[in-house]
């Protein structure tokens, strides 16, 4: 079966990276599960439209209602909390948000997002599949939230009812959803005429340079560039007028957006939306060669990684991990890494403690397991996350562990 490009529906050939089976990043298991039930694979296999530069996951069939059990919860990394706090400020600053203004967010998850606005005495909505996590953000936070997909249907059927926004907040989902021409179809209808979209998400560009090729799992459908999303909005009747570049997620776009007809505009942001087009040019995302070099990266992180761990296995000493994100399960499946080699890791989140990572079935403790083990090293995981989680677990130093990250390159330090 070859695939089709989700967007432009051209034939998708050129591989940018294959990391072989994989089971789903989310499908963490509990301890009778693992002693009895077998766990299926999917190919995990990432490839780049020639057309249109979308980079996406080659289609999998999936049994029904495959993802449905994927309930995230966002308030569990301080940084990321920190992260929305000033994304709500800066907003409010830049396109002059008050009382009389609407803000909408597309996937608002449990509300720590918009409770900032609502704070503020900002008009807010939230957009939620999930109805245990929108719930979340009505008891919590006072956020009410349509309890549904977004998409071209949606964004009508607001309109109807007289929803106009001056600010869309669409962070952190464009990666996630299956019909990203669906889904950004629907902005347009519920962006007043001089409103504002802003869509963040991690940068393809950084995947490629940095080798972050743990980022790719089979809930996250595409790696975007600038390129390719300035691409997808014009053709669903929207502009790119400017452009920040942050440092969340190892190196994000967040892409400010308007109505073709509309005039905002933005000086500042304008001119780092040039700089990275030039920056994306210059790397050749406009043709094959700048997807080619990819390939063989995670075959050198995964030797390095292995190395590493037998090493410590050899010397007889210990290691254990920090987080069991989406990402750590993408490189310790590739790797080939199970308990024998890290025989735990752990969470923050209490949904991941207490269960075994999918596939290599490695247990997930409460963190407090690694002051009660003092191993020699904590492999952190979410290497985006690496200066908070260092900060958490200062005692570390204090027996003389040390800290491991595998992406981009293997460092103890
Ligand atoms: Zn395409």
């Amino acid at each position: 079966m070859a695939s089709e490009c989700r967007f432009c529906k051209s034939p998708l050939e050129h591989v940018v990276v294959d990391l072989g089976l994989s089971p789903v990043s989310n499908h963490f298991r509990d301890s009778s599960r693992v002693d009895h039930e077998g766990q299926t694979f999917y190919p995990l296999k990432a490839l780049v439209c020639e057309s249109c530069w979308l980079v996406q996951l080659s289609d999998v069939e999936t049994p029904p209602h495959f993802y449905e059990d994927y309930a995230y919860f966002s308030s569990f990394s301080t940084s990321w909390l920190a992260h929305s706090e000033r994304y709500a400020k800066e907003m409010q600053k830049r396109l002059g948000l008050g009382s009389e203004s609407f803000v909408l967010e597309l996937a608002s998850n449990d509300g720590y997002l918009l409770q900032h606005f609502k704070n503020a005495g900002i008009n807010v909505l939230g957009v939620e599949p999930s109805e245990n996590v929108a719930a979340y953000a009505k008891e919590h936070h006072g956020i009410d939230s349509i309890v549904e997909f977004f998409g071209k249907s949606l964004g009508d059927e607001l309109r109807g009812k007289g929803i106009s926004a001056d600010l869309i907040c669409c962070n952190n989902v464009l990666a996630h959803v299956p019909d990203i021409r669906d889904f950004v179809s629907g902005i347009g209808p519920v962006l007043s005429p001089d409103g504002t979209v802003t869509i963040e998400f991690p940068h393809l560009l950084q995947m490629l340079t940095q080798g972050q090729f743990d980022t790719v799992y089979h809930e996250h459908y595409f790696y975007l560039s600038l390129l390719s999303v300035e691409r997808i909005l014009g053709e669903c009747g929207l502009a790119v007028y400017g452009l920040e570049q942050l440092n969340t997620h190892g190196g994000s776009l967040r892409v400010f957006a308007k109505h073709t007809e509309s005039d905002v505009s933005d000086e500042a942001l304008a001119a780092t939306l040039t700089e990275v087009r030039n920056a994306e040019a210059e790397f050749g995302l406009n043709s094959i060669a700048g997807y080619s070099g990819f390939a063989a990266r995670p075959a050198d992180c995964k030797a390095d990684l292995l190395s590493f761990l037998i090493d410590v296995r050899k010397a007889g000493k210990t290691v254990c991990g920090y987080g069991a994100p989406a990402k750590g399960n993408t490189i310790l499946n590739y790797s080939g890494v199970g308990p024998e080699l890290l025989p735990f890791t752990t969470d923050l989140s209490p949904q991941k403690q207490g269960k075994f990572l999918p596939g290599v079935n490695i247990p997930v403790f409460h963190p407090d397991h690694i002051k009660a083990t003092r191993p020699d090293y904590v492999l952190i995981l979410p290497w985006n996350l690496r200066e908070e989680i260092v900060q958490q677990l200062s005692d570390v130093r204090d027996w003389g562990g040390q800290f491991v990250v595998a992406i981009p390159e293997l460092e103890i330090f």
